[in-house]
């Protein structure tokens, strides 16, 4: 396995022929990253991973600086993992002074996360593509666990033509439903034992679309009923939407994504179920 930290050793480093795979991390990794590594595999001749964490996409306030890094176990758990290239770059490599340009993406970003998190998209998209730029992956792995990342990502593609392939894997779960991610590192053992609503909110909404209720409000009351019964839960926000558009819906009349934002003290945690239609694949 290569580790590369700048761009030109990247690029010198990129096998000429053959297709490759790209995963974008922010490292801290978990069993969530590991299923893409994997499900990239079994897809390319050769894999990269890239470990970033890229302050663009944290707003002020935000835990840029506390979060969590530990590249040693990182690079151990990637060797063990197979992945050919791990490009690992310091901020100053990705924005060197005087950099000045930045991607938005229109429309859904507007909405959930990015309502909350104002220029965490333009973060995400301007990383994503730089990332594409200078690895030059055939096809690129997401998280579901992040489902509005991966639409934005997807609009990124469609609309500057990147020659990319875009594939989006199922969310990988804790045994009692809590989505694997690096911020569950900073939960308290009681927030920790909390943290299940979330699932247990997101699978009661599957549970009354499976039995018939079509009015999405009372899918939406009954996650925040579940969470309301969490006393040092608060709710971000809580929707019922269009997986394509993000757009919420008043009728679910057809595939929707059910996801929320919960905050316990000061960690932030998101998660989401598709009602009526499996993870959006390709
Ligand atoms: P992050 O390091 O949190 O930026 O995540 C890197 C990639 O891993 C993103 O595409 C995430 O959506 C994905 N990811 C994070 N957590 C999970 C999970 N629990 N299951 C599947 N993919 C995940």
């Amino acid at each position: 396995m290569q580790v590369l930290q700048t761009i030109a050793q990247m690029r010198a480093a990129r096998p000429g022929a053959g297709d490759l795979g790209l995963v974008p991390t922010m490292g801290y990794l978990h069993a969530g990253h590991l299923s893409l590594v994997e499900r990239a595999k079994a897809e390319c001749g050769a894999v990269a991973v890239s470990i970033f964490v890229n302050p663009t996409q944290f707003g002020p306030g935000e835990d840029l600086s506390r979060y969590p890094r530990d590249l040693p176990r990182d690079l151990g758990m990637l060797e063990a993992a197979g992945v050919d290239l791990v490009f690992a770059p310091e901020p100053s490599e990705i924005y060197p002074p005087g950099f000045a340009t930045e991607i938005r993406v229109g429309g859904v970003t507007d909405v959930l996360e990015g309502a909350v998190r104002p220029g965490h998209f333009a973060g995400v998209a301007t990383v994503v593509a730089k990332l594409f730029n200078i690895v030059q992956p055939t096809r690129a792995y997401f998280g579901q666990k992040d489902a509005q990342q991966s639409v934005v990502i997807r609009k990124l593609v469609a609309d500057l033509d990147l020659p990319v392939e875009i594939v989006v894997a199922p969310t990988v779960r804790e045994a009692d439903g809590l989505a694997l991610s690096s911020r569950n590192s900073y939960l308290t053992p009681e927030q920790r034992a909390a943290a299940p609503a979330i699932f247990r909110a997101l699978t009661a909404a599957r549970v009354l679309f499976e039995g018939g209720e079509r009015d999405a409000e009372a899918v939406r009351q009954a996650m925040r009923a579940t969470i309301a019964a969490e006393p040092d839960m608060r709710i971000d926000y809580v929707s019922v939407a269009d997986p394509e558009t993000l757009r919420e819906l008043s009728t679910v009349d057809r595939a929707a994504l059910a996801s929320m934002a919960v905050r316990l003290g000061a960690t932030r945690l998101i998660d989401n179920l598709l009602l009526g239609g499996e993870a959006a694949g390709r």
